[in-house]
């Protein structure tokens, strides 16, 4: 299993044992129970998970804004929290910069102050000011708009201004939280290829949360899908895709069908599983024993439609109903009480009441205990 392979390249990030409970009025929240990671240099890890696993929460105790309760944060080799050692640093000394949603640029203020501001705040001499901000300006491609103020620049731009900001204090670790959410599908698509276009290029470390599983596989270099305070898997996007953990992280990247079962026989690396539908071979990380009760899971677009009687690994199912989408067409199958949803690129659309195989490669077909 290729998983949770950290890169070579060395930890900018680590994250060790990280938990946090909030405690209000209607009870005790586990915000963190327990998480661990390390984000390589020059790498873009994104925390992925519905609304409430913890993401916000994770981002925040690595900037230094949130007190977690246990664990330890190390940031450019430095420990900017330990609670065996009683260690907590300040944001501004943790040596990372921050992007927020809104990009939280000052209105009044050009360009150029906008970005040269957490120099002042600091002890920086007038000259370096000027120099460092054109220079990061000039990096992003802004250096003519230095003096035009904010309200005066595209989402892009904005954008732009907002990662000179977080580049111009030179520390190289960003954590960005949710930045392209306000903005509609279009505009993020495109703001989400320049962001990776201007990492690529400049060579930042990112922590990034999102809940959209199309920017999470579009940027990160891994992913680290939360549940309820915990990593559920982390990985490559193709990981994540191909040999999802669970059933949760199977739905939370793409989709995923389902079918209950045994396990038949174990036969070299793969699983037979009795299934409804009939006998299905699968693959499996887990380690299962003859008659285990099962799950397979597999997604739409991994099954191939057959009309014919040919085929391996089939199941015989019935076509409900089918939708053309434009780019593939997408069936509703019944077979022995069970639904299935597939998505075929061919060009012939089966009529409804059509009988059909449904042909799975194994390595597709996950297989997992039963809960
Ligand atoms: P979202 O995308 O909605 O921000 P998230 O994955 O970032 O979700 P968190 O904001 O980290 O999740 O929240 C994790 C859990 O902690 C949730 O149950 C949330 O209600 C709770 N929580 C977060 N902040 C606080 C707080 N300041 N006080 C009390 N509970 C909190």
């Amino acid at each position: 299993e290729p998983e949770a392979a950290a890169p070579a390249a060395r930890p900018r990030i680590s994250v060790r044992g990280l938990t946090k409970t909030y405690h209000t009025r209607r009870g005790e929240v586990a915000a963190l129970r327990g998480v661990s990671m390390d984000v390589a240099e020059g790498e873009i890890m994104v925390l992925l998970g519905p609304s409430g696993c913890g993401k916000t929460t994770l981002l925040r105790c690595v900037a230094g804004l949130e007190h977690p309760d246990s664990g330890e944060i190390v940031v450019n080799d430095r420990t900017a929290f330990s609670s065996a050692e009683r260690v907590s640093l300040p944001p501004e000394r943790r040596d990372l910069s921050m992007v927020f949603q809104s990009y939280a640029l000052w209105p009044h203020m050009t360009v150029f102050d906008n970005v040269a501001y957490p120099l002042r705040t600091t002890k920086v001499a007038k000259a370096e000011v000027r120099e460092r901000v054109h220079g990061v300006l000039d990096t992003v491609g802004l250096e003519k708009y230095a003096a035009s103020y904010p309200g005066q620049l595209s989402g892009g731009q904005q954008q732009r201004v907002a990662l000179a900001r977080a580049l111009v204090t030179n520390q190289g670790v960003i954590l960005f939280d949710e930045p392209l959410s306000n903005l509609d599908a279009k505009v993020r698509e495109r703001l989400r290829d320049e962001l990776l276009g201007l990492q690529r290029d400049i060579g930042f470390t990112a922590l990034y949360v999102t809940h959209d599983q199309t920017e999470a596989t579009g940027l990160g270099d891994r992913i680290a899908v939360m549940e309820v305070g915990s990593v559920a898997q982390l990985g490559s996007p193709t990981d994540i895709y191909y040999t999802p953990s669970s059933r949760y992280v199977a739905d939370f990247v793409g989709s995923a069908n389902e079918l209950h079962g045994s396990v038949k026989e174990l036969t070299g690396g793969h699983v037979l599983v009795e299934t409804p539908v009939g006998p299905l071979l699968g693959s499996t990380t887990a380690t299962l024993t003859p008659g285990q009760p099962v799950r397979v899971l597999f997604r739409p677009e991994h099954c191939r439609v057959t009309a014919g009687p040919e085929g391996q690994n089939r199941l015989q199912c019935r076509v409900e109903r089918s939708m053309f989408l434009g780019s593939h067409v997408e069936y509703l199958l019944s077979a022995a009480g069970e639904r299935l949803v597939l998505k075929t690129m061919e060009r012939e659309i089966l009529a409804p009441g059509s009988e059909v195989g449904v042909c799975l490669d194994p390595a597709m077909a996950r297989v997992f205990p039963a809960e």
